[in-house]
């Protein structure tokens, strides 16, 4: 397999630290609010890349919910003002994490295949790492809780700003929030002093000689390098998220990890880029943020969504508008109508399907595995598709036909095998049509085909045959 690696801004084998299996952590939602379709979008590039891998590799993939957080603290305020801050906190990001983890299967991940980690079941670990940053000297106590030193971190020799060019001032300052721009680079928080109304942690740091008990909460950074730590160890093999995580999170993710001691975070961080909603950056003051609820309301499936998000190659950046999403679903309905093939066998034997089995399984895994080609993999399905959509499928090659769809479902998650069948009823209709036709009685016969076509069941007819499909 060949991947995009930020680090090192190429594309690049991907070599696994370990030949049997292979360690992701992919950066996941902060729960806070219901996941809209470019969030959604990340996690799906993620879980195509873990399928990919899954064909060579054990794969074990990490994923955390952020569930503490500037975030999740200010909305759990705003929501539950007369809950206990830290009861307040647990109700919102249950709530979304619900709504997040269905989500996330509905759109054809695999969950699980990911194992989740909740931020908030992890502090001791980043009190832990905090604790061990201040004895290497890379950190420091201040007023309003503990700060990593970007410069005494410098001075270690190690760079801060290996993924994007960043200039570090002299006067550094130091900043509290967990999310600022480049404009903004300063010292960022470990741990955050509490503050009223929020909920906290008991935690005592030693700093020179001293202990100081500072109640509080860990800064967002940390987060993330404590939980990959704990469940993966260092380095690890690969790191997704989106492009916009790049700085501060990942840079801050990494000066953190290897202050700590380690030589790296990561091998390889694959970034995603990001979707656009009618060729603009989704916003809420735009009212072009679209959630899942929003795609089902207009009839889309969450998969023709997920059909969409593949359809572009996950560095470029995506386009989301009705008009895509409508040929998405398009294109795969008819990617349905040929695997309901499956129910629809013939009694002569065919080849094809052994045949395209041999072929196509090479052609896909390769698109896939050259930096996750997921668009040239598509166009290969949908050649697939329409060579054989009229060709009938023989007894002879019901398995090898279901263990194609086996196959696409389990590099695209787009779940073409688990079709259901006709109604017996509805068998019964198509067999009558076909008797019909034989005595060339084309009234009925178009009855016949009305009825079914109520049933949301259409008809496709060759020289002496039938064949139905969803309309
Ligand atoms: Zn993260």
């Amino acid at each position: 397999m060949k991947i995009y690696n930020s680090l090192t801004k190429k594309i690049e084998k991907f070599v696994p630290l370990n030949k049997k299996r292979v360690s992701i952590y992919s950066c996941g939602p902060t729960v806070y609010d219901l996941p809209h379709i470019g969030n959604l979008s990340a996690f799906i590039y993620a879980d195509t890349l873990r399928r990919v891998l899954e064909f060579d590799y054990k794969v074990f993939q990490v994923m955390n919910i952020t569930d503490v957080d500037d975030k999740t603290i200010r909305d759990s305020a705003r929501d539950y003002p007369d809950k206990d801050p830290a009861e307040a906190l647990r109700t919102l990001t249950a709530k979304y994490s619900k709504v997040f983890k269905k989500d996330l299967k509905e759109t054809g991940n695999q969950v699980d295949h990911i194992k989740f980690v909740s931020a908030v079941d992890s502090i001791p670990d980043m009190i832990q790492l905090t604790q061990e940053l201040l004895d290497r000297g890379l950190a420091y106590i201040a007023d309003d809780g503990v700060y990593f030193s970007i410069q005494k971190y410098q001075r270690t020799g190690k760079t801060y700003g290996i993924l994007q060019k960043i200039e570090v001032t002299t006067s550094q300052s130091r900043i509290k929030n967990d999310e600022y721009d480049k404009k903004n680079v300063s010292d960022f928080a470990l741990w955050k002093k509490m503050q009223p109304g929020e909920p906290s942690w008991k935690a005592i740091f030693k700093f020179q000689g001293d202990d100081y008990d500072i109640e509080g909460r860990p800064g967002w950074h940390i987060e993330c390098s404590a939980m990959s730590k704990k469940l993966l160890g260092v380095p690890f093999d690969i790191h997704t998220g989106g492009i916009d995580l790049k700085f501060p999170h990942h840079e801050n993710e990494i000066a953190q990890t290897c202050g700590a001691g380690a030589n790296k975070l990561a091998n390889y961080f694959v970034h995603n880029n990001h979707m656009l909603v009618d060729g603009r950056k989704m916003s809420k003051s735009l009212g072009n943020f679209y959630t899942l609820s929003d795609i089902k309301e207009k009839d889309f499936s969450a998969l023709d969504f997920r059909l969409l998000v593949l359809e572009s190659h996950y560095r470029n950046e995506s386009n989301f508008s009705w008009d895509i999403m409508e040929s998405a679903h398009n294109r795969l309905r008819t990617w349905y109508e040929f695997s309901d093939k499956q129910f629809q066998t013939v009694r002569a034997d065919s080849q094809w399907v052994t045949k395209t089995l041999l072929s196509f399984k090479d052609l896909l895994l390769e698109n896939l595995k050259d930096d996750l080609n997921t668009p040239e993999a598509l166009s290969e399905v949908s050649k697939i598709v329409s060579l054989h959509l009229d060709q009938p499928v023989g007894e002879n090659e019901l398995e090898a036909f279901l263990s194609l769809l086996e196959k696409l479902d389990n590099l695209f998650g787009l779940d073409l095998k688990n079709r259901l069948d006709l109604e017996p009823e509805q068998k019964e209709l198509l067999a009558r049509r076909a008797q019909v036709r034989a005595n060339k009685n084309w009234h009925q016969s178009d009855e016949l085909r009305n009825t079914l076509l109520q049933q949301g069941v259409g008809i496709r007819d060759t020289k002496d045959t039938q064949s139905w499909f969803r309309a």
